[in-house]
């Protein structure tokens, strides 16, 4: 809910990256292939943003008219298709609406033809005869051209915002954050975005203060108004006045105060109080956050999510791309371990070049695995790629989101596949990389003793399990107060998977962003989880706290704390034991609105 206190607004939603952070408000929106701005105009600058909208139309349409003239006209429908869409250029509706638009509201080319192009396609799409539905794909392309025209002329490249400003979204994938660049901005507000959705986790890695789930931000804050991003407690503030700004400011030396005293303790060992070694790894998506990881004090990367060098791409990246990617990061690693994830494409990590099919539930959907195992040759690729930079460091293979004993087998015959390729083309990998499955998928976790057989490690990820387990999108911020860790449902799965690696002599590490909040770790370390990773940032967080736990100590409190079968109870114990050590909400991601 919003509240309004003397001029300035504050908004919650839901924590996506702790930390806090003033700026002037970036507002951008993604529309087709590009990512657009939405600034207004004063009067004086509407006449020529028109003249502006009309020469991008003009080019877009002469380049379509080039397109035409160069086909041969005695060929199939397409050319039809071609001439219907040079009409559209001036239709009525999509050009005389745009320049009515840009005059009444004062807004920018840009923003006007999206806002009139939607209207369009959505009064197209709500009616039953198949035509006119046609005819709203046609508008949408016409409106792309004439976008991309318009984007060009005026520069609002987002990949070259370098103003360290805070940018405001209605909506931004995982590919969008890495085209855009987020480290080069203060910190990022969205309207949508869940708990543990993999821009929050992008934003953690990077370390920007984010809010996501503020459901109509993009529409109440206007360009260059000032913004605090408080990530911590998932809210924001529009406008702040005086006092507010004072109050935020001194929080920010706090908060980097505190910084600075965790990434001075970040090299400590990972110990117990009572002396129990742990293993604090990172979770990454890039190769060069290796640095940042080893600043952080990580002892390997326990997770590298592949498939953000898949959405960059207009295509598949090859062989010998990928080979070179994984080596790099073996060797940069090395000794230290490094597991590499099979590619996780799909669910909210879609590339529309490599799959363009929309999915009514993407997560739900041929995502990962499946997906791999639906197209064999990219499967196949990606093994051989990580079999040959096997030889170059410690590295470990994992499979996401198994739900079969079926998919483990056909995964095994790939790998075989990929092993009997390499030795024909006389190429040298290695034949003893470890290979784990994600446990992330309710079924596996009911299969984990039988599945525990046939792999060496298990990777309980807890980010897939509670969306799946709990039947909680984990991009959708309306059930984002249901996305609860410490949920019983949750703990007792946790608790299968330890059992089952246990008991079949196998290991087990737990990867999802469960493992990067202090207030978790006291009931994992109970169920005798001693391997960790997590998002870089969060490293010398959580061991500052493990370096603080007595874990015989620990036991006996949890044993009880965990009979309540209530994870309210279970917070509060945790929170009156460790009341001293735990650190305060200014530096976690904790608010939920
Ligand atoms: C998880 O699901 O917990 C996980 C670590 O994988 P991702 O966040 O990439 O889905
Ligand atoms: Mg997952």
């Amino acid at each position: 809910m919003d509240q309004y206190v003397s001029g300035e607004t504050i908004i919650q939603g839901i924590s996506g990256s702790p930390g806090i952070c003033i700026g002037k408000a970036y507002i951008v929106e993604r529309e087709g292939v590009n990512i657009i701005e939405r600034y207004h105009l004063s009067d004086s600058m509407v006449p020529s943003e028109i003249d502006r909208f009309k020469s991008a139309v003009t080019r877009a349409k002469n380049a379509h008219a080039e397109i035409i003239e160069s086909l041969d006209k005695n060929m199939d429908q397409t050319p039809n298709i071609l001439e219907a869409h040079m009409l559209l250029f001036k239709d009525k509706m999509l050009y005389d609406r745009s320049i009515e638009v840009i005059e009444k509201e004062k807004i920018n080319a840009e923003w006007a033809l999206r806002k009139v192009s939607r209207k369009i396609k959505l009064m197209f799409q709500q009616m039953d005869d198949p035509y006119l539905q046609v005819r709203a794909n046609d508008i949408a392309q016409v409106s792309d051209k004439i976008m991309s025209y318009l984007i060009g002329a005026h520069d609002t490249d987002i990949s070259e915002i370098n103003k360290r400003v805070i940018l405001v979204a209605h909506n931004l994938s995982p590919a969008d954050a890495s085209q855009i660049q987020l480290e080069r901005i203060k910190g990022f507000v969205m309207d949508k975005g869940g708990k543990d959705s993999h821009i929050s986790i992008v934003a953690k890695s990077l370390q920007i203060p984010s809010v996501l789930g503020l459901e109509k931000a993009s529409r109440v804050i206007q360009n260059d108004e000032i913004l605090i991003v408080d990530g911590s407690a998932g809210k924001i503030i529009i406008n702040p006045d005086e006092n507010t700004l004072y109050e935020y400011e001194a929080k920010i030396l706090q908060f980097e105060a505190y910084q600075a005293d965790l990434s001075r303790e970040s090299h400590l060992p990972a110990v117990s109080l009572d002396n129990v070694p742990l293993n604090l790894m990172a979770n990454i998506e890039l190769v060069e956050e290796i640095v940042s990881a080893k600043d952080n004090g990580a002892k390997g990367v326990g997770l590298f999510r592949t498939e953000f060098l898949y959405l960059d791409l207009q295509r598949y990246p090859t062989e010998e791309e990928l080979f070179l990617t994984y080596k790099e990061l073996a060797e940069l690693a090395a000794p230290d371990p490094v597991t590499i994830r099979t590619l996780d494409i799909n669910g909210d990590k879609v590339n529309p070049h490599i799959d363009p099919v929309e999915e009514a539930n993407p997560v739900l959907g041929l995502r990962a695995v499946r997906f791999c195992l639906e197209n064999p040759d990219v499967f196949l690729t990606q093994l051989k790629a990580i079999l040959r930079a096997g030889i170059f460091g410690n590295v470990n293979l994992l499979i996401p989101m198994i739900s079969s004993l079926e998919e483990i087998i056909q995964v095994k015959e790939i790998i075989k596949k990929a092993k009997d390729e390499l030795s024909r083309e006389n190429k040298e990998y290695s034949d003893s990389i470890p290979l784990g499955i994600m446990i992330e998928v309710p079924s596996a976790v009911i299969m984990a003793h039988e599945m525990a057989k046939h792999v060496d490690f298990f990777s309980i990820g807890t980010n897939d399990l509670i969306q799946y387990s709990l039947a909680i999108d984990r991009g959708n911020w309306r059930v984002a107060h249901l996305y609860n860790p410490l949920n019983p449902a949750i703990l007792k799965m946790i608790k299968m998977a330890c059992d089952a690696a246990k008991q079949n002599h196998i290991d087990l590490v737990m990867c999802g962003e469960m493992a990067a909040e202090p207030m978790n770790i006291p009931v994992l370390l109970w169920l005798g989880i001693r391997n960790f990773s997590m998002n870089a940032s969060s490293i010398p967080v959580v061991k500052k706290f493990v370096r603080n736990v007595d874990l015989r100590q620990n036991e006996k409190i949890m044993e009880q704390a965990i009979q309540f079968n209530d994870s309210g109870k279970l917070i509060e114990i945790i929170q009156e034991t460790y009341k001293d050590v735990l650190p305060s909400s200014l530096y976690l991601k904790g608010g939920t609105g």
